[in-house]
């Protein structure tokens, strides 16, 4: 019998996070073998290349398919920086192919803004795109199961962790937030069904994977819920143990017993500033800074605590972002305590104030999001930058709520620079050491943040 030509090619552009299994992209493949459907696989995390603008134009070169199949998001569906600098910097590098990009997520980008008569926006994941589509009728969700040890080894993927959600969404509204869906409109929460969510986290077991990762924003944010699940998941997989992010305000004694009694070993709390006047311009709606030392009087020492600061937010000070740079090391002193500091993003341009550009925030982001073993070089700083300037979607990358955005990096890197030896904060070790610490030098020599934004552009060959 002749053997079918190949048609379709599966892309895949987000390198590995954390090593999360991108679960959806090993179904989808195994449904199109069980079919069949003879496909070509081009994928990121394969490509020999360091840098990564240069390994995802050879990738995209390299496709010789008519259709493409772009698989988004598909680490722990959180849409990654990847996906921005693919749909909105490369995708006309495609325009001789049809392409079907999948995300379930589709409310956070700006769609419009990239609608080519060659592209198709599907709401569905790649695995749920593939059944439909291309569907073996044999590979329901249980033989699939039975079935993942061997698929992960065939796609090599299985040293990857495990993951789930049991909620998405959250109530709160914090200002910089880019976890709530929809994106504009009220928070909401999706619930998944707890008895999956066992169920996958029996089955990773099953292969050994004894540590699991919660990914939802909010791991707390439905009680009643989480609750039951949490009696449950002590009582039907003993021994697992895992990691979740949650809001500090939700916290306390009662169901920080249940989470460790069923296995909890880290968790993510978002204090962002000591400064309350601050928190309230974020609408964070908690003194993060009061709850986390309730929290610590009552945390043992089995569980590990990540915790995230902010700078950048409108009104603070040079001194207000010592003060926090000051905490951030204190705690980071503490046995089984991580801190990390980011810059404030202004996603949502609704609720944004009056915002100004600075263009070594596009650096921050690009070096803290894409991951550490991948290259950044000037082309793609530059080809970003190109964008953030042309295209308003783009805005919240280099522009900022903050009045005095060039001298709190003034300040940040002088306070870096003077603490050599410390380990805490390592956030902006790259950017302060890009290309030979050019930028430093160019944050620390600049008068104004006009001369600043002038002199970046330039290092960047942008007119
Ligand atoms: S608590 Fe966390 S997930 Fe909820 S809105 Fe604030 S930043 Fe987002």
């Amino acid at each position: 019998m002749m053997k079918k030509p190949c048609s379709l090619a599966v892309l895949q552009i987000i390198p590995k996070h954390h090593h999360l299994l991108p679960v959806g992209l090993v179904k989808a493949l195994a449904i199109l073998d069980e079919g069949g459907h003879p496909y070509g696989f081009y994928d990121i995390e394969r490509s020999p290349e360091p840098d990564f603008r240069s390994a995802l134009l050879q990738l995209l070169s390299s496709i010789k398919e008519e259709t493409v199949l772009v698989s988004m998001a598909c680490h722990n569906n959180y849409p990654k920086i990847e996906s921005l600098i693919f749909l909105y910097l490369y995708l006309p590098l495609l325009k001789d192919k049809k392409v079907i990009i999948c995300s379930a997520y589709f409310s956070l980008y700006e769609t419009s803004l990239i609608q080519r008569k060659n592209v198709v926006f599907s709401p569905l994941d790649i695995d749920e795109y593939v059944a439909k589509h291309m569907g073996a009728p044999h590979l329901t969700e249980e033989v699939f199961g039975q079935r993942l040890e061997e698929a992960l080894t065939r796609y090599g993927y299985q040293n990857y962790r495990f993951w789930g959600y049991l909620t998405f969404g959250c109530y709160a509204k914090c200002s910089f937030c880019y976890n709530r869906l929809p994106f504009e409109g009220a928070p909401t929460i999706t619930q998944r069904p707890p008895d999956a969510v066992l169920q996958w986290m029996l089955r990773a077991k099953r292969f050994g994977k004894t540590y699991f990762e919660f990914c939802e924003p909010n791991f707390i944010s439905d009680r009643p819920l989480v609750e039951a699940f949490l009696k449950r998941l002590k009582q039907e997989n003993p021994g697992v143990t895992w990691r979740c992010k949650t809001r500090l305000d939700d916290m306390d004694p009662d169901i920080y017993s249940l989470m460790t009694a069923a296995g909890c070993r880290t968790i993510f709390l978002g204090v962002e500033h000591v400064d309350l006047a601050l928190l309230r311009r974020i609408r964070k709606g908690e003194n993060s800074a009061e709850k986390l030392a309730e929290f610590l009087k009552y945390r043992r020492k089995e569980t590990d605590i990540h915790l995230s600061f902010m700078m950048g937010i409108r009104g603070e000070t040079p001194s207000a972002l010592r003060r926090n740079l000051e905490m951030v090391l204190k705690i980071g002193a503490v046995e089984g305590m991580e801190p990390n500091i980011g810059w404030q993003i202004s996603f949502n341009r609704r609720n944004r104030a009056p915002a100004v550009p600075n263009y070594i925030i596009p650096f921050m982001f690009i070096m803290n999001f894409l991951p550490s073993h991948m290259e950044i070089s000037p082309a793609l700083m530059r080809d970003i930058l190109v964008m953030c300037r042309q295209e308003p979607f783009f805005d919240f990358w280099c522009m900022t709520e903050s009045q005095e955005s060039l001298s709190l990096m003034q300040h940040l890197a002088a306070f870096l620079k003077s603490r050599p030896q410390q380990k805490v904060i390592r956030d902006y070790d790259r950017l302060l050491s890009y290309e030979g610490g050019e930028l430093t030098k160019l944050v620390l020599k600049s008068q104004t943040l006009e001369d600043l934004n002038r002199s970046v552009l330039s290092m960047a060959g942008v007119r």
